[in-house]
């Protein structure tokens, strides 16, 4: 059941005022920070003051607490990316989507951890500690946008937004055991996000529940004229397909991806989701997706490449940090840079440079571009045959913490499954379908194609009624 309508249902009957549901909301985050570090910033006074204007009446989100990636802007708070760059800076705006958001009533409590400009798989490159899993605090809860997930997991608020470039909300949620989605590239604004990747960053939505999700994305999604990659497509309401039935729907079953690296008990456990699908009417079909092999290589080319355009803006003079000691202008871009930045990130610009330098453009960067036109066609190809396709989130539950911080390569191959729907810009959804034997979550991830969230929201919903997901994390609010 949708935990924004018991919110509101609450509240409606005066058990609750948006004061004590934002208060309680509060309460958690700072109660269980220490454990999770999952906050860099809780706003308890702006949050109260906040919610003590909002009654019933205020929006179809009225007097919901939600956490902000610390990527995204939110006027009157901090945005740090996870960086000692950026270290406190306050943006003068709200991103779009936090502007709808507040006119719909939802209350920010705060600004969650993440990976340095939203670049890992599993929150340990945060320049202000690695956020923890509240399923097992040893472990990692995925990442980058490890904190948003981690905070819904634990029941901190209902609702959080993240980032996805390759997989940064989706890889997350399936970690942490809640719903995570990415919508089609240009279904919302990316105003007042800062930049990693431009032509694959979308703001994503984590939830408990598909129906939460389906709801925020109808108060975010849609043209913005401050971003002109918004797409000029109506914004449907998405609540009311999430009851319709499966008869007639074929599922893509793209058999290649389930084999070699796939974790055992994922692959059993995405198998029985299918199995369910089945079981409820849809029709499997094997879809095949020959250039997805590659797609672990273009994304890291390719993200590369726009993320060392879009960090030479951080040089210390606009925003946050300036490193001391640096009297010469070129000295002081440099110092502050290397101070700035954490190990991750310079890796990224140097590869970014190399691949977009004279020589090497072509060989690499332009290949790439190819190479994902060629995976744009596959997946055209296989959504003639299905309406969605099925696949694991990530290879493996939660990692424990360390265990790929010094290999780059293991890490960045978590994102197999999560990659090609930023590359193709279409939209993807994780569901939670089971737990290991060592009580980690596991998810499934549905593709669809084009402004296809309807179907997406509609394939989980009918997932989640006839397998409910349950389970609780052990750390969790009361
Ligand atoms: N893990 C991927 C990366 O490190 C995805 C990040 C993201 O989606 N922001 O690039």
């Amino acid at each position: 059941m949708s935990e924004i309508e018991s919110i509101r249902k609450r509240m409606a009957s005066s058990q609750h005022t948006a004061r004590s549901v934002v208060e309680a909301s509060v309460n958690a985050a700072e109660k269980l920070n220490d454990t999770l570090n999952a906050f860099l910033q809780i706003d308890r006074a702006g949050a109260v003051k906040r919610a003590e204007e909002i009654d019933k009446d205020s929006g179809p989100l009225a007097g919901i607490p939600i956490a902000i990636k610390d990527n995204i802007c939110v006027q009157g708070m901090q945005t740090s990316c996870g960086s000692r760059i950026l270290g406190d800076y306050h943006p003068p705006y709200d991103a779009t989507v936090i502007e709808r958001l507040l006119g719909a009533g939802a209350v920010v409590i705060g600004k969650t951890n993440c990976d340095e400009f939203a670049m890992g798989s599993s929150n340990e490159n945060s320049a202000f500690g690695a956020v923890k899993n509240p399923w097992d605090t040893s472990r990692v809860p995925g990442g980058s946008s490890g904190g948003s997930a981690a905070a819904v997991a634990a029941g901190i608020v209902p609702v959080a937004l993240g980032s996805d470039t390759g997989g940064s909300v989706r890889q997350p949620a399936s970690l942490c055991g809640v719903v995570g989605l990415k919508p089609t590239y240009g279904r919302n604004s990316r105003y007042g996000l800062v930049a990693f990747a431009s032509s694959l960053d979308q703001v994503g939505i984590f939830a408990r529940n598909t129906e939460d999700v389906a709801r925020v994305l109808g108060i975010i999604a849609g043209r913005d004229p401050h971003d002109a990659t918004t797409a000029d497509v109506p914004v449907p309401d998405y609540t009311p397909e999430l009851s319709a039935d499966l008869k007639g729907a074929r599922l893509g079953f793209p058999k290649a991806l389930f084999g070699e690296g796939l974790d055992a008990e994922v692959r059993a456990s995405v198998e029985s989701a299918v199995a369910v699908y089945r079981e409820l009417g849809a029709e499997i079909v094997e879809v095949e997706l020959p250039h997805a092999q590659y797609s672990i290589a273009v994304y890291y080319i390719i993200a590369t490449a726009e993320a060392s355009s879009n960090l030479a803006r951080f040089d210390g003079v606009r925003y946050g940090f300036r490193a001391e000691d640096a009297p010469e202008l070129r000295q002081m871009y440099r110092k502050t840079r290397d101070e700035g930045f954490g190990p991750e990130v310079k890796r990224r610009i140097m590869l970014g440079t190399y691949v977009l330098s004279a020589g090497y453009y072509e060989a690499y960067y332009h290949k790439a571009q190819q190479v994902r036109s060629l995976l744009k066609q596959d997946f055209q190809k296989a959504f003639e045959r299905c309406d969605a396709i099925i696949t694991p989130t990530s290879p493996t539950p939660a990692f424990l913490i360390g265990e790929k911080v010094d290999n780059p390569l293991a890490m960045y191959l978590n994102d197999i499954y999560t990659v090609t729907a930023n590359l193709a810009g279409i939209p993807g959804l994780s569901v939670p379908c089971g737990l290991s034997a060592g009580r980690l979550p596991i998810g499934f991830q549905l593709l669809g194609s084009y402004w296809s969230e309807p179907t997406l929201f509609k394939l989980a919903h009918a997932y989640e009624t006839a397998q409910p997901f349950t389970e609780r994390p052990p750390i969790r609010s009361e």
